[in-house]
């Protein structure tokens, strides 16, 4: 992409304490953006302030604490990014949780919890990053989906049905937005080494009967390119949805996997 064209304007990323949102935040830095690093834990939200700053140079960076389940905490995101640095270009809904239960065992309090940040925090995304970008004349919306948006998982169907609403919102937003300028997409990860899959392979062992790490080593078996992703290989086709050369592209969940699950 064009470093030059994209050297003043600004990116949200939520969730960017850790994982898949530090690797993007790092990433659009790189690539010119001023970045706002948002996530629950401000401590360490700070932490990748520093090193944006530390490690991009001349470019800002700003960490904001924020719940993306709470709307008035979205919208004060969007408005503090406005206050400091004049306008929201690119926001990226990347915070999400995950969960594992038989379907028999799910609770109201778990459902009403993995709804309220993944479903919920990404509506709010919309609504706060939309009405700022519908006042600039356009924008980049940016959402995590997952593999588990294009085919549900045994184990994984609360976190399946999040994403895949994710996926319905996407294109929803992005016929809804377009006569504004705002592109809506998503990203569809397949198996990142972050914090997440620490969860999902201590949960997911007793059911599959394997110790640590057996999980994560039987998810990985079955990946075309035989690695697990990193975040950096999802940052970079964030990248290119955050710059100008997706501008022709809006609704869509794209899988960037390693070769897992094809559509
Ligand atoms: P992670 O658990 O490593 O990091 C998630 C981050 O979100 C953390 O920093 C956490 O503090 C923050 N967060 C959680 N709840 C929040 C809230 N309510 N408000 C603000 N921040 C909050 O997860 P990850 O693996 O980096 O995943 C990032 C996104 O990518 C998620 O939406 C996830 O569903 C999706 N994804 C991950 C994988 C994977 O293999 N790791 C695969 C597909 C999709």
């Amino acid at each position: 992409m064009n470093e030059m064209s994209e050297t003043k304007r600004v990116a949200i990323v939520t969730g960017a304490e850790s994982g898949i949102g530090r690797g993007i935040a790092h990433r659009l830095a790189k690539d010119g953006f001023t970045v706002v690093v948002n996530d629950v834990n401000i401590d360490k939200a700070k932490e990748v302030e520093q090193e944006i700053l530390q490690t991009s140079g001349t470019h800002m960076a700003m960490a904001v604490q924020g719940d993306v389940s709470k709307r008035e905490d979205v919208f004060s995101l969007v408005e503090q990014t406005v206050k400091a640095f004049g306008c929201v270009d690119v926001y990226v809904s990347n915070a999400g949780i995950a969960q594992v239960n038989p379907i028999f065992d799910i609770t109201p309090e778990e459902l009403e919890k993995i709804f309220s940040i993944n479903v919920f925090g990404t509506v709010y995304g919309l609504q706060a990053a939309g009405e700022q970008m519908k006042k600039q004349g356009g924008g980049k919306i940016i959402n995590a989906a997952s593999i588990a948006a294009h085919k549900g998982a045994s184990l994984l169907s609360a976190y399946s049905a999040t994403k895949f609403a994710i996926r319905g919102l996407t294109q929803s937003a992005a016929q809804e937005f377009a006569p504004y300028g705002i592109t809506v997409n998503a990203y569809c990860p397949g198996i990142v080494g972050t914090d997440m899959w620490d969860y999902l392979d201590e949960k997911l062992a007793p059911y599959m009967k394997v110790d640590k790490g057996g999980a994560f080593k039987a998810f990985v078996d079955g990946i075309a390119l035989g690695r697990s992703e990193t975040p950096e290989d999802v940052a970079s086709f964030v990248s290119y949805l955050a710059s100008s050369d997706s501008d022709y592209m809006t609704g869509q969940s794209v899988i960037i996997d390693g070769g897992m699950t094809y559509s």
